[in-house]
């Protein structure tokens, strides 16, 4: 078959479990397509030999009659999943030749569930970034380090800090992939690159082995073209691990498909006034508002609601993360894992030279304002502040579900913005978070969904934005709301055809 790419991850797994294709000729396939377009920058490691040994495991439990649901589904790993078969860098030259002794739990998980594992995906450093600009490994066929291109225009980027696996779906280099969500990272991209993403309650998915960034923050979830494949791998990535991560849910795993086409009837689309503000795009305006016109067709009702402190979340988020970005990132210290510098003095001067050459612009700052909002003097004003704030928006919310069932609005105030088009100004970065913080710092499930093309007619005088690019639509759940919002997404996937459109060349 020579479009096996243009297959989700539903329709491959049945064609491998009907034997129509092999698990080992669709890995071959979306291997060859990996390295026809390395100039996305989507990849930093193959390894073609480890694949086809797991795709041809797959192909032998499958003859035998006793495959898992996702039976020599091909899938890609996000590099800040520690894998045992691929080596794992988290974007940061300071864990350059790092090789995990184990598997993440996510990856093990969906390795279980009989996925073949692709390879690893570019993303920012350590997961800080909205752009995957900030990225210090070299990408595979690439000599250096280079920014992930988003398909629909290579001259804009794909959205961070999960912009590989974003990339990667959108071109059809993987029908799946696996991202991680801090404050944004798995629906944002997934907004910009025109694909569906989900991140689950906090607590969810287990971080072992989920390289750490932020750890009250930090979850992993998927990413694919539609919502029925993220049911499916959903299903097979959550679930407890109380024992390998502290803060994992002590809850039994959850068959997310089994709802996906309930009746919408009467359900309750709570949309913030907040959401639909002056800042938004025109054309990502226009996009939501027919989405929800969608909704009201399905049977769906649209109630206005208020998360007042929204823009908070923007200073909260980036006090809290730096604070716990500073803490975690201190286990990198050359002695542990990864770079060490080759000339120092002594261990004082060994530190500080591992830490000066082995971590990115992006990664310093985060340390230095953790290390300062943390300091003796600055916390009770800034970190102790921050918490409390943390907890009135957790609190909004609650409030906000009193009036309706499920959230509804933008994943991003805009489309992908150029390459290099923020230039050093990371708070241009940090503002294009504002409406994926707040369902991050509450701890709920959040989702991106295709929903449309903002193709900049209304800023045509200024010289529009070029090819038209994609809007997501972010859904937001209360917490185990999963499968309502994965009901939601799914029920307008049927009516829509947004996710699936393809790039132009892919
Ligand atoms: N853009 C946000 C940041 O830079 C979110 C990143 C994420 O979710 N990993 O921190």
């Amino acid at each position: 078959m020579s479009d096996l790419h243009q297959l989700g991850v539903a329709q491959l797994a049945q064609a491998l479990a009907k034997r129509d294709v092999s698990a080992v000729e669709t890995a071959q396939h979306f291997l060859a397509r990996a390295r026809s377009h390395q100039a996305l920058g989507a990849f930093v490691s193959i390894n073609e030999d480890v694949t086809l040994a797991q795709a041809r495991a797959a192909d032998a439990k499958i003859a035998a009659g006793n495959a898992p649901a996702l039976a020599g589904v091909p899938i890609a790993h996000k590099d800040i999943f520690v894998t045992t078969d691929f080596p794992t860098t988290a974007g940061s030259r300071i864990l350059a030749g790092y090789q995990s002794p184990f598997d993440a739990t996510v990856v093990k998980k969906l390795a279980d569930a009989g996925a073949v594992t692709l390879g690893k995906l570019s993303c920012d450093e350590f997961a800080m970034g909205s752009a995957n600009e900030n990225v210090a490994v070299p990408a595979v066929g690439n000599d250096r380090a280079v920014p992930v291109r988003n398909p629909w225009d290579t001259q804009r980027i794909p959205g961070g800090s999960s912009g590989g696996s974003a990339a990667a779906v959108a071109a059809r280099l993987a029908p799946a992939a696996t991202g991680t969500d801090t404050g944004g990272s798995i629906r944002q991209p997934a907004s910009f690159c025109g694909i569906t993403g989900i991140k689950p309650t906090y607590g969810r998915a287990s971080r072992y082995g989920m390289v750490a960034f932020a750890s009250s923050l930090d979850q992993a979830g998927p990413m694919a073209r539609s919502a029925e494949d993220c049911a499916l791998l959903l299903s097979a990535l959550c679930g407890p691990d109380v024992d390998r991560d502290s803060t994992s849910l002590d809850r039994p795993a959850e068959d997310y498909s089994r709802s996906l086409n309930d009746s919408l009837e009467g359900l309750r689309i709570g949309v913030p006034k907040e959401f639909l503000g002056d800042g938004v795009a025109p054309g990502v305006r226009a996009a939501v508002e027919s989405a929800l016109a969608e909704y009201e067709k399905l049977g769906a009702r649209r109630v206005a609601i208020s998360l007042p402190r929204t823009e908070l979340s923007i200073p909260v988020y980036y006090i809290l993360a730096a604070a716990e970005a500073s803490s975690n990132l201190s286990r990198f210290d050359g002695v542990k894992f990864g770079h060490r510098a080759s000339h120092y003095r002594d261990l004082a001067d060994m530190y500080r030279k591992t830490r000066e050459e082995g971590f990115g612009d992006e990664v310093k700052r985060r340390i230095m304002i953790g290390t300062y909002v943390l300091s003796h003097g600055y916390y009770d004003a800034y970190y102790l502040q921050a918490q409390k704030v943390r907890r009135m928006i957790a609190d909004d919310f609650q409030n906000a579900f009193k009036d309706c069932d499920v959230i509804a609005g933008p994943a991003a105030p805009t489309v992908a913005w150029k390459i290099g088009e923020h230039g050093d100004d990371p708070v241009a970065d940090y503002l294009a978070d504002i409406f994926t913080l707040p369902a991050s710092l509450a701890g709920l499930p959040g989702m991106s969904v295709p929903a449309g093309f903002d193709d900049g007619d209304m800023q045509k005088s200024g010289g529009g934005i070029g090819k038209p690019m994609p809007v997501g639509l972010q859904l937001i759940g209360n917490y185990f709301g999963e499968a309502r919002l994965l009901n939601a997404a799914h029920r307008f996937q049927q009516a829509t055809d947004w996710h699936q459109r393809t790039p132009a060349g892919f």
